[in-house]
């Protein structure tokens, strides 16, 4: 396991728009291992950015003899490195050091990669009475899924009878599972009064003021608009958050005519997208009338949440009991604020639940998995093959 992670780590695989060459290098030395499936498919799609690029997709399959193939779905993409001053050592150059593998996407997604790999490799076709074992690695987790998940879902290669596990998220102890995510919004607000100099401010209308009058009465609403807590996620309130603000001028005696800021929304499911939009516009009116500046908004993403998946039923028990069995703790369901490719399933109505051991160094410098980690998460794939696909 140390030497295929180490292996597959030396190939960067960064999407194009993010200054990279995307996954096929890396899809190809993850391909010459995947032998003794009785299937192993490439399904590449032309990135949207770069179209000289295409992003590889893998789907393997060992054949059962029922409907209905048990998927493990992990992501080959990765982040870029970021400030390499930050790192200790070379993101590029695996290091194997107290337990752990150091390297860009080695816990994102790597781990994943690597675990399902060795779960699924080893079980004998023959023993697949029930249900087909799958893994699938996809392209382009990190930017949009529009090439990787998406793609596939859209294609219709998943039915009905399938089952959906993405190792993307977990807690160290490996004690939730998620199984639903919020609803994800990002506004951006443009305030446009007008630039006076400073000791006049009468005669202009200053944006910084109004916008962040605007901001602090924005908020409020949305607290008494959008109130409901569940305790299934973490943490169990819609959150509403400014966070990246452009600068307004360079000197202190101007007044600034115009003030930019963005907001990351993440609502619970049981709210809408659009009334939370709504409640945005009509605050931003409320603020025009009073202040005389302008307020656009404008959507920088949305990601509409998918069906909270079902925790009832053969599916969700034996990837509970695995879980016990392997790790000595019975998870519980959770919901989270992040993104994976388990909300693509849910929004199409399959039932997908995102669980591994870990998280906590993705996206930064020094990223590293827990070689045990690794191991563990492969024990419980394995557990749940066998049960559901082995008898
Ligand atoms: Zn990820």
């Amino acid at each position: 396991m140390i030497n295929v992670m180490s292996e597959m780590i030396r190939i960067p695989a960064i999407a194009p728009i993010n200054g990279g060459t995307g996954e096929t290098k890396r899809a190809d030395m993850l391909e010459r291992y995947l032998e003794g499936y009785d299937s192993v498919i490439r399904v590449d799609s032309r990135d949207d950015h770069d179209p000289g690029v295409m992003r590889p997709n893998i789907l393997a399959r060992k054949n059962g003899k029922e409907k209905g193939t048990v998927w493990i779905v992990a992501h080959m993409d990765t982040v870029p490195a970021g400030n390499l001053e930050d790192w200790e050592t070379d993101p590029f150059e695996p290091v194997v050091k107290d337990g752990k593998i150091y390297g860009r996407g080695t816990e994102d997604n790597g781990q994943a990669i690597i675990s399902s790999m060795f779960a699924s490799k080893f079980i004998p076709k023959e023993a697949l009475s029930k249900r087909s074992v799958g893994i699938a690695y996809v392209a382009d987790e990190e930017t949009t899924s529009r090439m990787g998940i998406e793609y596939l879902i859209k294609r219709g290669y998943f039915s009905d009878d399938d089952v959906f596990i993405v190792p993307d998220w977990g807690t160290p102890e490996g004690d939730l599972i998620d199984v639903a995510e919020k609803n994800l919004l990002w506004l951006q607000f443009s305030v446009t009064g007008k630039s006076t100099h400073g000791s006049t401010p009468e005669k202009g209308i200053n944006a910084f003021k109004a916008g962040t009058g605007f901001l602090t009465d924005l908020i409020a609403e949305f607290g008494k608009e959008f109130p409901r807590e569940d305790c299934m996620f973490r943490p169990g309130v819609s959150t509403f958050e400014p966070t990246k603000c452009a600068g307004t001028v360079m000197n202190v005696n101007t007044i600034p005519g115009n003030f930019e800021f963005s907001m990351d929304i993440r609502a619970l499911p049981e709210y809408r997208l659009d009334d939370i939009v709504a409640v945005a516009e009509r605050v931003a009116e409320k603020h025009e009338k009073k202040t005389g500046a302008r307020i656009d908004i404008r959507e920088l993403q949305r990601h509409d949440s998918g069906r909270i998946s079902s925790t009832r039923g053969a599916v969700f028990d034996s990837l509970i009991d695995s879980i016990e069995s392997v790790t000595g703790v019975r998870p519980k369901p959770a919901g989270i604020g992040g993104a994976t490719c388990a909300n693509f399933f849910r929004k199409e109505g399959y039932d997908a639940y995102v669980w591994e051991c870990g998280g906590g160094t993705l996206h930064g410098p020094n990223e590293y998995v827990m070689i045990d980690n690794m191991v563990t998460d492969a024990k419980v794939f394995a557990s749940m093959f066998y049960k559901l696909c082995v008898g």
